[in-house]
């Protein structure tokens, strides 16, 4: 099959990175039979230096009309006046939230993953991490508090803030659905976050989440009050599949969940629409302290290649050897530098690339 790739590479290690990452795609694209078309197309600093501007409108035609974008990372230096001494709305980073609004995002995914091979780099105890975790963080990205009507006025004197938490049904039910879609690629087990003994919302939450559920019989589905998600992730992560949760909740939890992993560089997330359409990029920044040295860890992006075809393109064998691979890349005792340890073979970023593709 052909599959048309937007290809952002941005700023800092992002062309490195991203480099990388389509050195393993078409690995697996010629092991699998499949073919890849790239567009490569200019975001955040890089789109700046020739359009003035992070995003403009034909590349967000061009990211439209692709079946899925593959992201390195955007932005510089604060200090790089040329970027930033600029309206908030022309800086690179706009050009994420530009883009993730123009393609309809509203689901985000990221994975928090183990490698037992990585356990020194988790601060958890030994004890908590046991046989590791590998879980999925579906957060909810376009509704919530973040998003609701605010305001700061003054009353009789006193000054008050307020800001308000919506959702309506169909939110819920479309994030919901991407959650137990994703759950049964997987272990087929959704834990729905919220706080259904305080608030209205997620009292709505629960109930549209357990209409959902109907739908998916094969998979399991508990609640868990976001306070108790949040002891439990570091009491033990080795119970969740997948964590389906709203736009604040999820913001926190999922930023928890990579910190037990310890390590920024292997990352991967994705946001998803209403279709097969989804925007893939890692976890981590444009790290300019690294940039264009060979240091950058090429994996986070290289991981969320692979989410690319597991969930955009449906090609899960080719998603699996991809993942595999760093798998034994790893286990052979390779490390970027940001995950070297006594007794590893430390590569660089092309090498990493090098080794991942060949393991496929
Ligand atoms: P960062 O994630 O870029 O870097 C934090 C630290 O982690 C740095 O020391 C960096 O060298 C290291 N690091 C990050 N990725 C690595 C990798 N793949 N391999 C090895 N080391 C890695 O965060 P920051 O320094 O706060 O931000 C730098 C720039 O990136 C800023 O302009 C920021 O706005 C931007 N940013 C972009 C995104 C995005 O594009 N989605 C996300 C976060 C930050």
């Amino acid at each position: 099959m052909e599959f048309k790739v937007a290809l952002i590479p941005g700023d800092g290690i992002g062309p490195e990175i991203v480099g990388e990452a389509r050195k393993v795609l078409d690995r697996a694209g010629e092991k699998f039979g499949h073919r890849f078309i790239y567009k490569e197309l200019l975001m955040g600093g890089a789109s700046i230096d020739v359009h003035g501007v992070p995003l403009t409108d034909e590349t967000l035609q061009e990211a439209q009309a692709s079946d899925a974008v593959l992201l390195g990372a955007v932005g510089g230096n604060v200090g790089n006046s040329r970027w930033y001494d600029v309206a908030p709305n022309l800086r690179p980073e706009a050009g994420l939230l530009a883009i993730r609004k123009g393609l309809g995002l509203f689901a985000n995914i990221r994975p928090a993953y183990l490698y037992q091979e990585l356990n020194e780099a988790c601060p958890l105890k030994k004890e908590v991490i046991g046989d590791g975790f590998d879980m999925v963080i579906v957060r909810e990205l376009t509704g919530g508090l973040y998003f609701g009507k605010r305001y700061t006025e003054e009353v009789d004197g006193v000054k008050r803030a307020v800001d308000t938490l919506v959702y309506d049904e169909n939110e819920i039910r479309r994030i919901a659905v991407k959650a137990f879609e994703i759950a049964m690629k997987r272990k087929k087990n959704v834990v729905s976050v919220d706080k259904a003994n305080v608030l209205d919302s997620s009292r709505l939450w629960r109930a549209v989440v357990e209409e959902v559920a109907k739908d998916y019989p094969e998979v399991t589905l508990s609640h868990m009050l976001v306070d108790n998600c949040a002891m439990q992730l570091v009491m033990n992560p080795g119970q969740f599949d997948v964590i389906l949760t709203e736009n604040m909740f999820g913001d926190i939890l999922s930023d928890e969940a990579s910190m037990i992993t310890g390590s920024i560089g292997m990352l991967s997330s994705a946001s998803l629409g209403a279709g097969k359409l989804g925007l893939y990029e890692p976890s981590h920044g444009s790290a300019p302290d690294i940039a264009g040295k060979n240091l950058a860890n090429p994996i986070a992006t290289i991981l969320s290649a692979a989410m690319m075809l597991r969930y955009s393109f449906d090609l899960d064998e080719a998603a699996d050897a991809i993942e595999a691979a760093v798998q034994k890349v790893i286990s052979a005792g390779w490390r970027t530098a940001d995950i070297m340890a006594e007794g590893c073979r430390q590569a660089g970023t092309k090498e990493m690339g090098d080794l991942i593709a060949a393991e496929i």
